[in-house]
C-alpha cells in the first residue's frame, strides 16, 4: 500500500510493481494535480530517473536548464553553469507528477484517486507499535473527513504522502520544528519578456528568497519563500505580497513590471518538518515524509525520487524476509547517500535566515565566485546518479 502519488509514490510503485509486488497506490487527489514547486528538475534528479527509464517525458517537455544564477544583496550575480554539459529542466510538476504516476500504472500498479487516507492501523503487540495498513473514508471515494471509515490492510505501507504527512504526523513521528517558520508563495506569471532562459534564479535576500524559472508554455515560475507566523496579517493576501516583493526588487522590478498572475498564487507554510524517528514496522517513509528539504536548494525531487526507490528496496526486503533489520538498513543507506547534502541544505537555510551570513555570502561571492560556483554544482546533485 503507498499512499501518496507524488514522485516519492509513484517512483516506489513502479519499484514494487516492476518486481512482481501487487501496489495499491492511493491519494486524496485526482490527477494531473498541481503542486506548489520552483518546477525546475535538477541533474541529479533527472540521472536517478534516466536510470530507472522514467525520464523521457520530462526531457522531452522540458525546457533544459544548464546551471544557476544567484543574485545576493548589495547587486552581487554569480552565474553557475553545472559542470560536463550535465542539465536539468524547467517543467511544470503537473506534468512531472502525472508522468511518473502513468508509468507506475504502466508497470502495473493500481491507482485509485480521490481517497484520503485518515490514518495508520496500528497494531501493538509486546508493548511494540506496528502499521498494518490504512484507514480510509468508507463510502469510497470523496473527500469528506467524518462519516464512515474503511480499513485497507496491507503487509507494507509506504507513507509517501508528503510534507505534512498524515500518517506520520498521526503516528508522532513528524512534527513542525519552532524554527525555522517560513511559508512559501507560488505563482504563475506572464509577462513580455522572452522565456528563453536557460539558467534557474535564486535570488537570496535578508531573510528571504525568490526563485525563478521559465516554464514550458510561456509562464514563469515564482516562488517566494520568507519567515512568518501562523496568523501573519501579510500571509492573508499572498498575491499582494508577492507582487510587493517584486516591485521592490532592484534585480526583478523591471523584468516583473508588467507581470500577470494567470492564477491565484498558493501558500504553504510552515514549510520545515522534523521527522522524530521511521522505524515502525510495517511502515516505511518516502519523500517530503521523511523529511522536508528547505527549497532553497532545489534538489527536492532527488531525495523524493531516489527516498521513493530506496523505500520499495526496503519494502521488497521486508515482503521477503520480514522486518527484521529493514529499518537499520534503509536508515544507514539514506544516511550515506542524503546525510552530506541534508547537512549542506541545513547550512544554506541558516545562512539565509541571517542577513549578516546573506552580506558576508556577497561580499565573498565577489571576491571568490568559484565557491558559489562549486555550491551550485553541488546543490545541482552532479556528481551523483
Ligand atoms: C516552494 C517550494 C519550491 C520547491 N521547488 C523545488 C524545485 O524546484 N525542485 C525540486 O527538486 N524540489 C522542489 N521542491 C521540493 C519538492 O516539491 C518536494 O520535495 C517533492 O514534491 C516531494 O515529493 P513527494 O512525492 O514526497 O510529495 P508530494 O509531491 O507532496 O506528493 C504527496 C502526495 O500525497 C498526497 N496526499 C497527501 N496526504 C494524503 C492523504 N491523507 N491521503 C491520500 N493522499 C495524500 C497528495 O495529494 C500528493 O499527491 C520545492 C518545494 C517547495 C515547498
Amino acid at each position: 500500500m503507498i499512499v501518496g502519488a507524488g514522485p516519492a509514490g509513484s517512483v516506489a510503485a513502479t519499484v514494487l510493481a516492476r518486481a512482481g509486488a501487487r501496489v495499491r497506490l492511493l491519494d486524496r487527489a485526482a490527477f494531473p494535480r498541481d503542486k506548489l514547486c520552483g518546477d525546475t528538475v535538477n541533474p541529479g534528479t533527472l540521472a536517478v530517473l534516466r536510470r530507472l527509464g522514467l525520464a523521457a517525458a520530462i526531457e522531452e517537455r522540458g525546457l533544459p536548464v544548464h546551471g544557476m544564477r544567484l543574485t545576493g544583496e548589495n547587486g552581487v550575480v554569480i552565474e553557475g553553469r553545472y559542470p560536463r554539459n550535465r542539465i536539468g529542466r524547467a517543467i511544470v510538476r503537473r506534468d512531472v507528477d502525472w508522468a511518473l504516476l502513468e508509468s507506475a500504472i504502466t508497470a502495473g500498479a493500481m491507482f485509485e484517486p480521490d481517497v484520503p487516507v485518515r490514518r495508520a492501523i496500528v497494531n501493538e503487540a509486546s508493548g511494540r507499535r506496528s502499521v498494518a495498513g490504512v484507514v480510509i473514508n468508507g463510502q469510497g471515494a470523496g473527500i469528506a473527513t467524518d462519516g464512515p471509515e474503511r480499513e485497507l490492510r496491507a503487509p507494507v505501507t509506504i507513507a509517501a504522502d508528503g510534507r505534512h504527512s498524515t500518517l506520520a504526523f498521526g503516528l508522532g513521528l513528524a512534527r513542525h520544528p519552532d524554527t525555522p517558520r517560513r511559508w512559501a508563495i507560488g505563482a504563475y506569471v506572464e509577462t513580455a519578456a522572452a522565456h528563453t532562459s536557460v539558467l534557474g534564479e535564486m535570488h537570496v535576500r535578508h531573510g528571504r528568497y525568490i526563485g525563478v524559472a521559465s516554464v514550458p508554455g510561456g509562464l514563469t515560475n515564482v516562488c517566494l519563500v520568507k519567515p512568518s507566523r501562523p496568523g501573519d496579517p501579510s500571509l492573508r493576501d499572498p498575491a499582494s505580497l508577492l507582487r510587493q516583493e517584486l516591485a521592490h526588487d532592484p534585480w526583478l522590478r523591471d523584468r516583473f513590471a508588467d507581470a500577470r498572475l494567470v492564477r491565484p498564487p498558493v501558500l504553504l507554510g510552515p514549510l520545515a518538518i522534523d521527522l522524530q524517528r521511521a522505524d515502525m514496522d510495517g511502515l516505511l517513509l518516502a519523500g517530503d515524509a521523511s523529511g522536508f528539504i528547505d527549497p532553497i536548494t532545489g534538489d527536492g525531487l532527488r531525495f523524493a525520487v531516489r527516498g521513493g526507490e530506496l523505500a520499495a528496496l526496503a519494502a521488497l526486503e521486508a515482503l521477503e524476509h520480514g522486518w527484521t533489520g529493514v529499518h537499520a538498513r534503509l536508515a544507514a543507506r539514506r544516511r550515506r547517500e542524503f546525510g552530506a547534502k541534508w547537512r549542506f541544505n541545513r547550512a544554506v537555510r541558516a545562512l539565509v535566515a541571517s542577513p549578516r551570513a546573506v552580506d558576508a555570502a556577497a561580499l565573498s561571492a565577489s571576491i571568490a565566485p568559484g565557491l558559489l560556483r562549486a555550491m551550485i554544482a553541488y546543490a545541482g546533485d552532479c556528481a551523483r546518479t
